[in-house]
């Protein structure tokens, strides 16, 4: 069991549990980051930690009895060892601050979604002699300058390869069933000049691939006084000024500010890859009234057809709830009809789940409209298999075409002798390559496909011209 020692040469050790979306898998790589400057390193082993930390989500509520699952098994590690530290940051610390402490005692740390640049103050404090209790901080709303602090720190990212990049945080829209506004506070766009240098240094360190993040990506820019620059802009800055970056993405979009503009840079811009997400979460008018969404399936289905009008080949994921109260068999129903008229090519499904503090939540506590959960569960397995039907249906067309496909590593389940990456439609694909003794992470190859599912394809690498190729001459040379 690690033990803390301020004096040691060696370095403590942190472990973070990240629960939830890319934005707190982004978070999460800053707070290494902060760590690192205070002589952290990252584990993987919780019990080799000296401080533990879950980054909490609260979309759904079984993340967060997850969240405090998590911490009643930290408990028994603090038992063992009262010197290690235990914190909880996100959406969960955000929204019931002290009441963590309340709930779990052994609790150390609190810290909010707009708080992480007090984490090493707050690391300090409760690694401190002098200290005898909980701290925590939890502001309410983050300011636009606070986003200077990424500026000087360096993330520990989990990819050599590919990059999160937060550019919008928090939302205006207040979609009924939705925490977020609550979590994250009200819409807050980082300045343009530090995503522009953030992005230079990622690709000074060799990085091929970013996805701009943020709730609502395609709203950016709409909270800068007295400016017209937004998403379409910083994507063409970007494409200008980062030439090394060879695929940029962005994600989540909102349908109401997928704006024209937008879409004519995903299509004019080679680097920014033809691949849109963008939730239409239901199929029925009605729904989308109650869930707030501001738009009619009739809109999102001109949007659909407006996007793939103006991008040759774009694919198009998206979000679906499903068992929202009070929706009807009948108006499910819509919703698989929309996945067949929308034909989206992958999609985020699930089953609606009450969060207290929104209109939403208050319906289901007041016994509203509540659909059981066997329902739910019924909805949501039909919807998964009308999905996976119409995914199927648009795969089928790369059978036998062959790709552009960058390369994140090995294949999960074949670790030797298969590569797995994206296409820029970012479909999966498993490939083996003639090649053998090279390493291809964060190549782009020609793979042709030769096999395709609903979720992954299967193909083999098609090198442009054996001869040129030092790593293919050398592991051909033996054959
Ligand atoms: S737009 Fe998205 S993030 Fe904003 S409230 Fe609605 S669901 Fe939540």
């Amino acid at each position: 069991m690690a033990v803390y020692r301020p004096d040691a040469a060696e370095a403590r050790k942190v472990y973070i549990e990240t629960l939830g979306c890319q934005m707190n898998q982004n978070d999460s790589e800053l707070m290494f980051g902060l760590l690192a400057q205070e002589g952290f390193e990252p584990t993987d082993d919780r019990k080799d930690a000296d401080l533990i930390i879950i980054n909490t989500c609260q979309i759904r509520g079984n993340a967060e009895d997850k969240a405090y699952s998590y911490l009643g098994a930290w408990n028994k590690l603090k038992r063992k060892n009262p010197d290690i530290r235990i914190a909880m940051a996100g959406c969960v610390a955000q929204q019931t601050k002290d009441e963590v402490f309340k709930r779990s005692p052994f609790v150390d740390i609190v810290i909010g979604t707009q708080n992480i640049h007090d984490l090493p103050n707050l690391v300090r404090k409760a690694f401190s002699t002098d200290n005898t209790g909980h701290v925590m901080a939890v502001d309410k709303q983050k300011a636009r300058s606070t986003y200077d602090y990424i500026a000087d720190i360096a993330p520990v990212r989990q990819s050599k390869t590919s990059a999160w990049v937060t550019i919008i945080e928090g939302c205006d829209y207040f979609c009924t069933y939705c925490v977020v506004p609550y979590t994250r506070g009200r819409q807050i766009s980082r300045p343009a000049a530090s995503i522009l240098d953030e992005v230079k240094q990622l690709a000074d360190s060799g990085y091929k691939e970013i996805t701009l993040l943020g709730q609502t990506v395609d709203s950016y820019g709409k909270d800068f006084d007295g400016q017209r620059y937004g998403l379409a802009h910083l994507l063409e800055d970007i494409h200008e000024q980062a030439p090394e970056i060879a695929r940029i993405r962005f994600m989540t979009s909102h349908p109401l500010d997928l704006s024209d503009e937008i879409i004519r840079a995903v299509a004019d811009l080679p680097r920014v890859m033809e691949f849109i997400h963008i939730p239409m979460q239901a199929g029925n008018n009605a729904v989308l009234e109650r869930m707030r969404r501001g738009y009619t399936k009739e809109q999102y289905f001109d949007l659909m057809d407006r996007i793939r009008d103006m991008i040759p080949g774009v694919a198009i994921s998206g979000d679906f709830i499903v068992g929202f109260p009070g929706e009807t068999e009948a108006q499910f129903q819509e919703t698989l009809d929309a996945v067949y008229r929308s034909r989206p090519d992958a999609c985020n499904t699930a089953s609606y789940s009450a969060r207290k503090q929104t209109p939403a939540g208050i319906w289901e506590t007041k016994g509203e409209g509540v659909i059981s959960e066997a329902e739910k569960d019924d909805r949501l397995q039909r919807l998964n298999a009308v999905i996976a039907e119409v995914a199927l249906s648009i795969n089928q067309g790369y059978a036998d075409q062959t790709v552009e496909v960058l390369v994140e590593g090995k294949s999960k389940r074949q670790q030797f002798d298969r590569w797995r990456g994206r296409t820029r439609t970012n479909k999966v694909v498993n490939f083996d390559s003639p090649v053998s003794g090279h390493d291809f992470t964060g190549e782009l190859l020609q793979v042709k496909i030769t096999g395709v599912g609903a979720w992954a394809f299967q193909g083999v690498h098609q090198p442009a011209d054996q001869t040129d190729n030092p790593a293919i001459a050398t592991a051909t040379a033996g054959a």
